[in-house]
């Protein structure tokens, strides 16, 4: 019984023995019933039937002496013979089956009777041939047919205690009939009473621990943790129950393993935010306040308890920082571009005074998306670089001071050498020839230096002064190709221009697009060789202004073309010559930037150049 299935097995055990009580029962009263009905038919019915034969038999012996009377006498002792053999052997079969009470003693006076009735017939005969027919059948009615009729009294009296008895039998048979149905009636309530019981009862008992451990997983479901279950048998429900336990138990230590990690690595990354040096905001989509951190903080001069919730205006009342932060926010565009959960960041240096003080923050919008690519927050991380611009502005300055203090002396020198080299002071001979060349060229390269220094410090310093008017490019690239024809001419280049028919105007400073082109013409004469040529080509792309300037020159390693834009960045080749100052493209991406273009190159080396920009339509 310690096992479910043991239990299960004793209550079915118990259904059995009922069952077989049930059946047993009744099978006994069956038999009962037709052990009694049995004796019915068989002992009474054998009686019945023999007196009925012995009545035939002696009937037939009384017409015999009637016959033997009247004459026929041979034919009657015939007939009395056959019928008393007849009647002896039914006797003795009815003496064989006494069974019921004086019936014995009717069996012994029957067979005396008889015998005295056979005894009289002897005489009769001896009356007939001694006395005549009519002293015979005075005999035969004074003496044989008394004697007939006791015979025939006993032989009633041995039927009717038969017959009696068969009644009875019947009355036995139909009582026990009775006591059967009663009985089998009363051990089949108690089986069906007991069994019910008894299966109600174990079942309610089997199944309480079953009913017990649903409660604890309900408990378990609705976030309890202390919860046990309890175990009350060693069964298979006992041991399912201990597992429960042993369940919760690493559950529990799991949840709270998970829950401690992850609040340490909020309380981590909380202390991480917030001790970031920079200001930190987070907003909802709605741009209210998640977290701000310290720095923030102490920088605005908020609190976060106070700030937690509200608009971000409502605390911090920049419009220019707001409108960086909700414009291209989150839109349908960058969910598709943000290739579903990935942030989508821009950044841009935006300026804060704060006290009469100026602070320059590089500031980083990150639109944050859940998995399933819905936005759910915009993180606002404002990096510091009042410092850098500053040190910034100190080095433009002192590089466009210098510049210019330069400017001036480098004229002079320029200016006395072309004097003295077109002999206007006097008359010089080769060598002095060769050495003023040599301070051409050098006073050159130092005042084109100066020039795109200026030029660049000009443009960084933002003093660069833009004149947007409406042009056609097509002019610009021809009076910019105009000044390298004689210089390309001079290197065997071909110089050739290629511009769309009925071009629109562009939007653009034209000085200062020209500059741009000048620089790009100018660099693809300085790496091609004879035999090479130089295209400048105009088009209009995606409803924008293409121009590209490309040569079939020496062309740029790929591992420069990506930093070819940065200052002072120049290719150090073995086989291609340094020229320049490595300004020029820094000033050309900074002039396109500043017309809201782009810029872009393209190079194979040995093969040639390629560089497009970009710039609005008019
Ligand atoms: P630089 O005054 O040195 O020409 P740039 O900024 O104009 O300065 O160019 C930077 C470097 O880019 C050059 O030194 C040169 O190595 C490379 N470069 C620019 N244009 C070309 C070109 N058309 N073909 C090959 N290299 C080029």
């Amino acid at each position: 019984m310690k096992t479910l299935k043991g239990k299960l097995s004793f209550v079915y055990l118990t259904l059995v023995i009922f069952i077989a009580i049930v059946g047993v029962t009744s099978f006994y009263n069956l038999y009962i019933l037709s052990k009694s009905i049995d004796g019915l038919i068989t002992d009474n019915y054998k009686s019945i039937n023999a007196t009925f034969r012995m009545f035939e038999a002696i009937e037939r012996q009384d017409n015999a002496i009637l016959t033997y009377i009247s004459g026929d006498s041979q034919k009657a002792i015939d007939m009395f013979t056959q019928n008393n053999e007849l009647f002896l052997k039914w006797y003795n079969i009815e003496n064989n089956n006494v069974t019921e009470q004086g019936e014995q003693s009717i069996v012994l006076n029957i067979k005396s009777n008889y015998l005295e009735y056979t005894k009289l017939f002897s005489t009769l005969q001896e009356i007939r041939v001694t006395q005549g027919e009519d002293k015979a059948l005075s005999y035969y009615n004074k003496t044989i047919v008394p004697q007939f009729t006791k015979v025939k009294e006993a032989l009633f009296s041995l039927s009717s205690i038969n017959e009696d008895a068969m009644f009875n039998s019947k009355d036995r048979a139909t009582k026990n009939a009775e006591k059967s149905t009663y009985i089998i009636i009363a051990v089949t309530l108690f089986a069906i009473i007991g069994g019910f019981a008894l299966s109600r009862q174990f079942t309610a008992r089997f199944l309480k621990p079953v009913t017990d451990l649903t409660e604890t997983m309900k408990e378990l479901k609705s976030g309890s943790r202390t919860i046990r279950a309890e175990v009350q048998s060693k069964d298979e429900i006992g041991i399912l129950a201990s597992e429960l336990n042993n369940l919760i138990g690493t559950l529990q230590q799991y949840e709270q393993s998970t829950l401690g990690r992850i609040l340490n690595e909020k309380n981590r990354t909380m202390a991480i935010v917030k001790s970031i040096s920079d200001p930190l905001i987070v907003l909802d989509t709605n741009f209210r306040m998640v977290l701000i951190n310290n720095a923030c903080e102490k920088f605005f001069g908020i609190k976060e308890e106070r700030a937690t919730n509200r608009h971000f205006l409502e605390e911090l009342r920049n419009g220019e920082l707001f409108d960086f932060i909700s414009t291209g926010g989150f839109n349908r565009e960058n969910v598709d571009n943000s290739k579903g959960s990935e942030p989508h960041s821009r950044e841009k240096i935006i300026s804060i005074t704060v006290n009469n003080e100026e602070w320059h923050f590089n500031t980083i919008v990150t639109a944050v998306y859940g998995d399933n690519g819905i936005p759910i927050g915009i993180i606002v991380l404002m990096q510091n670089v009042t410092q850098l611009k500053n040190l910034e502005k100190v080095r433009t300055d002192f590089i466009a001071t210098i510049s210019h203090e330069l400017k001036t002396p480098l004229t002079s020198i320029v200016m006395g050498t072309d004097m003295m080299l077109n002999e206007n002071i006097g008359t010089i001979n080769i060598e002095q020839q060769d050495v003023l060349y040599a301070i051409k060229e050098d006073s050159d390269r130092l005042s084109t230096l100066v020039n795109d220094l200026l030029e660049l410090t000009k443009i960084e310093s933002e003093k660069a002064i833009y004149k947007f008017e409406n042009c056609h490019i097509e002019k610009i690239i021809d009076s910019s190709a105009k000044q390298f024809i004689q210089q390309s001419q001079r290197k065997e280049i071909s110089l050739i221009i290629e511009c769309e028919n009925h071009l629109p105007l562009i939007r653009a400073d034209q000085e200062k697009i020209t500059w741009v082109i000048n620089n790009l013409v100018s660099n693809a004469l300085k790496y091609t060789n004879a035999g090479d040529e130089i295209r400048i080509s105009a088009s209009v792309l995606n409803n924008k202004m293409k121009v590209t300037v490309k040569d079939t020159g020496a062309g740029i390693p790929e591992e420069y073309i990506d930093k070819i834009f940065n200052k002072f960045v120049q290719v150090k080749d073995g086989d291609i010559e340094v020229r320049g100052t490595g300004l020029g493209l820094s000033v050309v991406k900074d002039i396109i930037l500043a017309h809201g273009g782009t810029i872009k190159c393209e190079s194979t080396l040995d093969v040639g150049s390629s560089f497009s920009f970009m710039l609005d339509l008019y």
